[in-house]
C-alpha cells in the first residue's frame, strides 16, 4: 500500500512572501502543483471562512496562505476561483470580512456561488446518498481546501474534513445537526461530503492556529507550520498528533479511513519536510476525549444530560445580541430569550439540546462555553483510563 505523504513546512510569520516561499516548499515536496492541477482546469479554492473576521483573530484562513496559493496556481495556468458557505449570512459579505476578497481581487481570481446549490447524488455514501452543494463547487473541476489549523467542540478538531462543509450552501448546514445529532453520525455524514467534493490537494494554516474554545471563541496560538497531502484525514490526523491529540478521538478519522478518503494510521503516513517532533505541543488546549454519542429519546435524553458536555453562557462576556438564540436549529429553540426578555443573557434548556454547538461556535463574543458534567468527567476518565 502507498503511504500517504503529508509535508510539513517551517513558517512564522504571515509575511506574504515567506508565506508563498513555504507553501512552494511544501509542493515541491508533494511532487509540484502538476500533481494536483493542470493548466487551463477550473479551480475552487476553499478557505474557512466560518464567519467573516479580521485575520488577526485567526477564525478564518490567512489572507496570506490563501494568496500564496491564489497565485501558485494562477502562475500554473489554472482557472481560479474561491468561495466558501459561511454559517449565515453571505459568501460575499464574510468573504470581504475576513480580508480575502482583497486578495481575489488583486489576483484576478472570480468569486464562486456558494449561497445557492444543485442537489447530488452519492450512491457510495456511507450514510447521506445526496447532498445540496454549492454551484461554485460543482461547477469547478477540483477543488483545493484551505482549512485552519483549531478545535471544535463537536469533532474535537476543525481541519481538512469539516472544512468542506461550507461546501452546503447557506442554512441547509444546520439542518444536518438537527438530522444527525448523533456526533459519529455526523462525521460519516462529513465523510461523505468529502469522498463526494474529493478534494485534491489541502493545505492548513497552522502558523497561528486556535486553541480553547475553538472554532470561534478561542485563543490564537502560534504553531508555525503549514501542513499540506493529497489526504484530508492524513493531514487532519497529523495536525492532531502536532498538538497532541489522538485523531481516533476525532470520528473522522475513523470514519475516513473506513470511506477509502484517507488513512490516520502513522504507519501509512510519510512526513516530508520538517520532523513532526518538531512541532508538538502538548500544552494546546483542546479536548482530548472522543465525542459521547448521543441521540434522542427519554433514556438518551436523561443520560445525555449528565454525561454529555453541554453548552453554558459566560454572562459577564454576553452582549446579548442573540446569534445563539438564532443559530440554534432545534424548534422549540434549545437556548432562547428567558421569557422574551432581552436585557438578559439566553438561557438553555439542556432537555431540548442536541449538542450541536451551533450556539458555541457562532458567539461573537467567545461567550458560550462546553461544560463536562461531573459524571461525564468520570466516565471519561474511567474510558480513557482503560
Ligand atoms: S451569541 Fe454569545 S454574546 Fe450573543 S447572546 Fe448568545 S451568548 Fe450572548
Ligand atoms: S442550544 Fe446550542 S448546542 Fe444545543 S441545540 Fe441549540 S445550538 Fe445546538
Amino acid at each position: 500500500m502507498n503511504k500517504s505523504k503529508v509535508a510539513l513546512v517551517r513558517c512564522d510569520t504571515y509575511d506574504d512572501e515567506k508565506v508563498a516561499k513555504a507553501v512552494q516548499q511544501g509542493l515541491d515536496l508533494l511532487g509540484g502543483i502538476a500533481q494536483f492541477a493542470k493548466p487551463g482546469e477550473r479551480i475552487v479554492l476553499k478557505p474557512n471562512v466560518l464567519i467573516g473576521s479580521k485575520p488577526e483573530k485567526c477564525v478564518t484562513t490567512h489572507p496570506a496562505v490563501f494568496k500564496a496559493v491564489g497565485r501558485l496556481l494562477r502562475e500554473a495556468g489554472v482557472i481560479v476561483s474561491y468561495g466558501d458557505s459561511p454559517s449565515f449570512g453571505k459568501c460575499e459579505p464574510n468573504i470581504k470580512k475576513s480580508g480575502l476578497k482583497e486578495v481575489g481581487d488583486e489576483l484576478g481570481l472570480s468569486l464562486a456561488d456558494f449561497d445557492s446549490g444543485r442537489t447530488v447524488s452519492h450512491k457510495d455514501a456511507l450514510l447521506v446518498k445526496s447532498f445540496v452543494i454549492a454551484n461554485g463547487v460543482l461547477d469547478s473541476e477540483g477543488l483545493v481546501t484551505l482549512p485552519k489549523l483549531k478545535t471544535h467542540p463537536l469533532p474535537r478538531f476543525t481541519g481538512a474534513v469539516k472544512n468542506q462543509f461550507g461546501c452546503i450552501p447557506g442554512l441547509l448546514k444546520s439542518q444536518y445537526h438537527v438530522k444527525l445529532p448523533d456526533p459519529y453520525d455526523f462525521a460519516t455524514m462529513l465523510v461523505d461530503l468529502n469522498t463526494l467534493v474529493k478534494p485534491r490537494l489541502c493545505i492548513m494554516d497552522g502558523i497561528i492556529a486556535m486553541e480553547g474554545n475553538g472554532p470561534r471563541g478561542g485563543k490564537p496560538k502560534k504553531m508555525s507550520v503549514l501542513l499540506l497531502s493529497g489526504d484530508p484525514i492524513a493531514i487532519d490526523a497529523t495536525a492532531c498528533r502536532i498538538i497532541d491529540l489522538d485523531p481516533e478521538a476525532v470520528p473522522t478519522s475513523i470514519a475516513g479511513e473506513k470511506a477509502g478518503l484517507g488513512t490516520y494510521h502513522s504507519e501509512n503516513i510519510e512526513i516530508v519536510g520538517e520532523d513532526m517532533e518538531s512541532f508538538l505541543d502538548r500544552s494546546f488546549e483542546a479536548i482530548r476525549t472522543p465525542p459521547t454519542p448521543c441521540n434522542s429519546g427519554r433514556l438518551r435524553t436523561f443520560v445525555k444530560n449528565r454525561i454529555c458536555e453541554k453548552p453554558v453562557i459566560d454572562e459577564t462576556r454576553c452582549n446579548k445580541c442573540g446569534t445563539c438564540v438564532k443559530m440554534c436549529p432545534v424548534e422549540p429553540k434549545a437556548v432562547d430569550w428567558h421569557n422574551g426578555d432581552k436585557s438578559k443573557p439566553p438561557t438553555y434548556k439542556y432537555d431540548r439540546c442536541i449538542r450541536c454547538y451551533c450556539c458555541q461556535e457562532n458567539c461573537p463574543e467567545g461567550a458560550v462555553f462546553v461544560e463536562s458534567p461531573v459524571l461525564g468527567r468520570i466516565f471519561f476518565h474511567a474510558q480513557t483510563a482503560s
